[in-house]
């Protein structure tokens, strides 16, 4: 056997499970089986039009070529602004950087600060992402199970007993992909009040499902809550999940000077500037008409409250409401120890997943993907019929087992 040519940085990680998820179903489908998706983590509406024009328009005017590394004068206005106004927060323009999807953000704020073996605190259940990110910068992933009965919420407590002299960053993600929760102001100001004695911890707020939320409220940025922290804190949006846009890839970074800086850095030598068209129809998305951003929400809402309460009349599954997203974390320990009709017993989340699958063409996501089991995440970011169907054959399979 010839050594691997692959590095032991990118070896450690593995490609995102719920693409491989989807892969499975698509391939499934492709052989003629009727399959219900409910894997994909990406709106189901099409980008609205006038953000679409403002793209022609762009190429129309020759907006076709490099941009300054940390993206357009206009786009970064467009997110000082929106940051002000939605968010209570002010930046420099030089405090904001544009990135090729809130993925590349995040990613390369690991790449610039972590040295081998420092630790990130990755609150579970998290976006399959984070702890992959994380080694691929030869960090160290700290995960913290947060328990359905704390509201799959990071507690004061558990933070401090995780925080050790190698911790470099606490990782928050509001409205959580894949449960939903959100934090409040309370929440986030006893948060950091730990935060307040480990002045060596950066904090890193994942916005991106900010506005899809289910109780009318506005999401509460840590900042809001702790403006102390603003100097050792990074902020990442985008608006692939808020405008439909996931595959324009623009996202941003807002935070002090120095890291954003280094992240201008890193991008000019490594990805470059995000795409200049691209560039010029976010600037439209934050700027323009947020009609499409109140009506979406009121159709996630509706699938939302009429799925979550056909999954919680299943013996045998529960789920708590998500406060926002786009996703029910099904609780599934009920079916664990059952028996298929085919005989095996059903021994943790990804053999239920699997049953699912094999038995009614239904595709989800298993609990172990995002640390912690058992659960299964199901995305509303589909047709209400085809959650209808979804829920019905679901119902049909856990049925089936003794
Ligand atoms: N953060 C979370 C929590 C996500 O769920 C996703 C996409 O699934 C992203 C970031 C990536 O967003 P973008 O499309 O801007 O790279």
């Amino acid at each position: 056997m010839t050594e691997s040519r692959i590095a032991e940085r990118v070896r450690r990680i593995k490609p995102s499970p719920s693409t491989s998820a989807a892969d499975r179903a698509n391939e499934l489908r492709r052989q003629g089986q009727s399959i219900v998706n409910l894997v994909v983590g990406e709106p189901d509406f099409d980008t609205p039009a006038h953000i679409g024009r403002a793209a022609a328009a762009a190429i129309e005017k020759g907006a076709t070529r490099y941009t300054l590394m940390a993206g357009t004068v206009e786009l970064r206005q467009a997110i000082v602004a929106k940051l002000e106004r939605e968010n209570g927060l002010r930046y420099a323009l030089n405090e904001i950087i544009a990135t090729s999807g809130a993925k590349s953000a995040i990613y390369s704020a690991f790449a610039i600060t972590l040295q081998a073996g420092d630790e990130v605190i990755i609150p579970a259940p998290y976006w399959v992402s984070y702890p992959d990110m994380v080694l691929a910068n030869d960090g160290t992933p700290v995960t913290l199970a947060c328990p359905e009965s704390a509201g799959f919420k990071l507690t004061p407590a558990q933070l401090e007993a995780a925080i050790t002299p190698r911790t470099r960053w606490l990782l928050i993600n509001s409205p959580s992909n894949p449960t939903g929760a959100s934090y409040t102001l309370d929440e986030y100001r006893a948060l950091a009040e730990v935060l307040a004695h480990h002045p060596q911890v950066l904090v890193m707020t994942d916005d991106i499902y900010e506005h899809i939320r289910f109780d009318g409220q506005r999401t509460p940025h840590l900042l809001n809550a702790a403006p102390e922290l603003r100097e050792r804190t990074l902020a990442i949006n985008g608006v692939s999940k808020t405008y439909a846009m996931t595959g324009w890839r623009i996202g941003w970074a807002a935070g002090p000077r120095d890291l954003v800086q280094a992240l201008d850095t890193l991008l000019s030598q490594s990805t470059g500037n995000c795409c200049s068209v691209s560039q010029a129809a976010a600037a439209a998305a934050l700027n323009g008409d947020q009609g499409f951003v109140t009506e979406s929400v009121a159709v996630y809402r509706q699938r939302r409250d009429r799925t979550l309460a056909r999954i919680n009349a299943i013996p045998g599954l529960s789920c708590r409401a998500p406060d926002g997203a786009f996703y029910l974390y099904v609780n599934c320990a009920g079916l664990i120890g059952k028996t298929t009709p085919m005989g095996t017993q059903l021994a943790d989340d990804g053999e239920v997943v699997m049953y699912l699958l094999d038995r009614v063409g239904v595709a989800v996501v298993a609990g172990t993907a995002y640390g912690l089991s058992p659960y299964f995440r199901l995305s509303i970011a589909t047709s209400i019929e085809a959650l209808d169907e979804g829920c019905e054959r679901i119902a049909r399979a856990v049925a089936a087992l003794t």
